[in-house]
Parts: structure tokens; C-alpha cells; sequence
């Protein structure tokens, strides 16, 4: 009986070796958007969208962002998650290991329109660099495997809120800016039903947009401000909490670089 779950367990194993493998290969030769991408874009968001013209503008802009990592990919495709709104203005880090950076099929349209535009304030363009500068951020931050209930919602939390620094440090803007920004291009859609469940909500895994924005007065991950989300999210462990701090507290002076 055991020999048959061990050879059951190595074979799930290799099957999700090669899932992984398989992924990984076909991403290397990626191109900016996927086919999916386009085809929702077209049929849900702006029959007119021209793939040539959106990779031209995309790639101008991504020049100008002087903290993207060259080996970096920025990949606009579905989330994996299919249920998720792709015609929201989200991003996610892909597979650990990997320098893909996903952005949904939305972010693609809400950019080519930006392209079109004769005068604007910019608040898409400074938005879209501090996305990417705080999905850069999660990239050199460890994921936590064993963690459940309460303690994995708090490190989702800190990890959050101290990405949202890193974005604000790596795309040179102010946390005012940011601010603006995402009140503009994406809480006037989205912020409304977000805004409505507060804070109260404590086992979401990531904290409200109204959370965030708060704790960016703190200007960097304090002692005080990982203290506060601990507390937050219900952590009476002082061991853990100690840990916490160790992890997240921002060293103060940390370098600044601007976006083009
Ligand atoms: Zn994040």
C-alpha cells in the first residue's frame, strides 16, 4: 500500500514538473500580448484594437521606464483565473522564478487608448509604472508556503503595503501621485464596491485600496506600521510578530529612482 503512494506521489510530482517545464519554455518565446488577449480586447472592449499600433506605443513606454529589469517580459494575457474581471486594471507576478510580469487584457486596452490621446494628465502612464515597479517589488520578496488563517493573511497584508512602498520608491512618484492616480483610472469604477466592505473584512488576502492608501502616510514600512497590520489582522504571536518586523521593516534612506 505505501510502495503505491509513493509511486502514485513521484508521479504527480513529475506531471507537475512538466507542467511547470511546459509553461516556462513557452513563455520564452512570448510575444507582448497574447492571442486571447487580443481576441477579448476586440470582442468586449475596442473592436478597433490594433496590435501593431499598441506593441509600438508599449515598447516606446517601457524604454522610458529606466527600473525594469532588461531581462524583464511584460505579458498582457487572461489571468489564470477566468473568473476574474479581465477588463479590470490588474497585474500579477506569474510564476515564481520567472521575469514575466501579467497584466490583464484590460490594462492593454486602457493603454492603447492613452495612445490616441492628445492631451493628458498622465495618470494612466504613472499608474501603470508604479504597478510595475510594486509587481517588481513581490518578485524579490520570499512567498509564504506553510502559512494558514490569520498568518497567511498578515504576510499577504505586509506584503502588500511594503511592494506598494517599492513601487512608490522605484517609479520616482509621490505617494499623493499614486494616489491620485489610482482614485482617477481605477477607484471610481472599482474602489466603490471595494470601499463599501472597509476594512472590517480581515480574511481577504489582500487589504482594501482605502488600507493601503492609509498606511502609505507612514511613508515606509516602520516598526510602528507592521506592528499596526499585525494588530490589524488579528496576530497575538509575538515570536511571529518579531519575525515580521524583521522581514518587512523598511531600512530608512532606501534609494529612490525615477520613472522617464
Ligand atoms: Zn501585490
Amino acid at each position: 500500500m505505501r510502495d503505491i503512494v509513493m509511486i502514485l506521489l513521484i508521479l504527480i510530482l513529475i506531471a507537475l514538473l512538466c507542467i511547470y517545464l511546459h509553461i516556462s519554455l513557452s513563455w520564452h518565446s512570448i510575444d507582448i500580448i497574447s492571442l486571447d488577449a487580443e481576441e477579448f480586447i476586440r470582442k468586449e472592449l475596442d473592436p478597433a484594437f490594433d496590435t501593431e499600433r499598441f506593441r509600438i506605443y508599449i515598447n516606446k513606454l517601457l524604454k522610458r521606464i529606466d527600473f525594469l529589469d532588461e531581462n524583464s517580459v511584460i505579458f498582457f494575457t487572461p489571468f489564470y483565473d477566468r473568473k476574474k474581471n479581465q477588463s479590470s486594471l490588474n497585474a500579477h507576478t506569474g510564476l515564481p522564478g520567472q521575469k514575466v510580469i501579467i497584466f490583464t487584457p484590460g490594462w492593454a486596452a486602457r493603454l492603447y487608448r492613452e495612445s490616441f490621446a492628445e492631451k493628458s494628465d498622465g495618470a494612466i502612464i504613472d499608474l501603470f509604472a508604479f504597478v510595475l515597479g510594486h509587481e517588481m517589488t513581490h518578485k524579490e520578496q520570499r512567498r509564504p508556503i506553510f502559512l494558514f488563517g490569520r498568518k497567511r493573511t498578515c504576510v499577504g497584508w505586509l506584503r502588500e503595503i511594503s511592494s506598494d512602498f517599492g513601487g512608490i520608491r522605484k517609479s520616482g512618484l509621490s505617494a499623493k501621485r499614486v494616489k491620485f492616480c489610482l482614485e482617477k483610472e481605477i477607484l471610481d469604477i472599482e474602489g466603490r464596491r471595494q470601499r463599501r466592505y472597509g476594512t472590517k473584512t480581515m480574511l481577504r488576502p489582500h487589504p482594501t485600496w482605502e488600507y493601503r492608501m492609509k498606511c502609505w502616510k507612514a511613508k515606509r514600512m516602520t516598526k510602528e506600521l507592521v506592528e499596526q497590520i499585525c494588530r490589524d489582522c488579528g496576530i497575538t504571536d509575538r515570536r511571529f510578530l518579531e519575525k515580521m518586523k524583521r522581514i518587512y521593516v523598511d531600512k530608512p534612506g532606501a534609494p529612490m529612482k525615477k520613472a522617464g
